[in-house]
């Protein structure tokens, strides 16, 4: 029986786990919603059942479970500080929680910081030990993994690269900040800059993104102006780390060919690291199921402490 472990990916809408070996091989996997009006306990049910039919299937051998939930966490506490999907985890020992209810190792973890470590594992950043995963939703996640491992600052709230200021007095944010990334190259953003130019009110990124295949200049103008604010983030970020590799995943994605352009000539003017150390910004590959790769890769390389 090989060595494996299991992987948890909590979001606001789906719970999903697999049973992964520790050399990156899915033994079998399990997806359902999230029924989070149901509340905590009955979340925390479903998570621990899911596991333990994984458990039941797969057999002896398991290295310990990894949990890659959307938030803000303290990672040594094992505790939710702060998430819009998850209100009713906030401040809960969820970690200590789900190790007593499965009596193993659980490792808790960011769900961006997870995909970024999925991409490392297995993905688009596989035999790179120092990386960047920006993920494009929503919001803007972001993952750094320094040496093989998720950079975690003192308290684990590292890599929240989508709160970075890319616009001095840009647009408000949840978090309190104005002109964070994530307001201004999300694919929330696009959607909000479609409106205000006037190309539409409730178009989605993919809308937007369809527009500009079909030669519409607002659209492709959109996209220009997100790729100059993604440069302007990844500027900064190659100043301060100088990696190698820097990846971007999520829906806007396919419009690649219409951000990346204006985000590459962004940040090689703006870095001057960019222009003269070789830096490549390139697409991650495993899309939704980084993050739960990358859960389950939490427990084997804490054994490799
Ligand atoms: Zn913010």
């Amino acid at each position: 029986m090989p060595e494996y472990s299991i992987g948890v990916d909590l979001g606001g809408t789906n719970l999903r786990a697999a049973a992964i070996t520790t050399s990156g091989e899915v033994l079998s996997s399990i997806s359902g919603r999230a029924e989070l009006s149901a509340g905590r306990d009955a979340v925390i049910s479903d998570m621990v059942a899911a596991v333990e039919k994984l458990r039941d299937q797969t057999g002896s051998g398991l290295v310990g479970i990894g949990m890659g939930v959307a938030g803000f966490i303290l990672i040594e506490k094992g505790i939710i500080v702060g998430s819009n999907n998850l209100p009713a985890f906030e401040g809960y020992a969820l970690r200590d929680d789900i190790e007593k209810r499965l009596g193993t190792t659980v490792v808790l973890e960011n769900d961006a910081n997870a995909a970024a470590l999925g991409e490392k594992w297995i993905g688009a950043g596989k035999g790179v030990d120092d990386l960047v995963l920006l993920t494009l939703g929503t919001g803007i996640g972001g993952g750094i993994i320094a040496g093989g491992r998720v950079l975690h600052g003192h308290a684990g709230m590292a890599g929240e690269i989508g709160h970075v200021t890319v616009v001095p007095d840009g647009n408000p944010c949840g978090c309190g900040n104005r002109g964070c990334l994530e307001k201004h190259a999300s694919a929330t953003a696009i959607s909000g800059m479609a409106k205000v130019i006037g190309l539409g009110a409730d178009l989605t990124s993919e809308q937007v993104y369809k527009l500009a295949v079909a030669g519409d200049e607002k659209a492709r103008r959109i996209f220009e102006a997100m790729g100059r604010y993604l440069g302007i983030a990844l500027a900064t970020l190659v100043n301060i780390f100088n990696f190698p590799l820097y990846l971007l995943s999520g829906g806007p994605l396919p419009a690649w060919e219409f951000f990346a352009p204006a985000m590459l000539e962004e940040a090689r003017w703006r870095s001057f690291t960019f222009r003269h150390a070789e830096t490549k910004v390139e697409k991650a590959i495993l899309g939704n199921e980084a993050g739960l790769f990358g859960a389950a890769y939490l427990p084997i390389i804490e054994r490799k402490k």
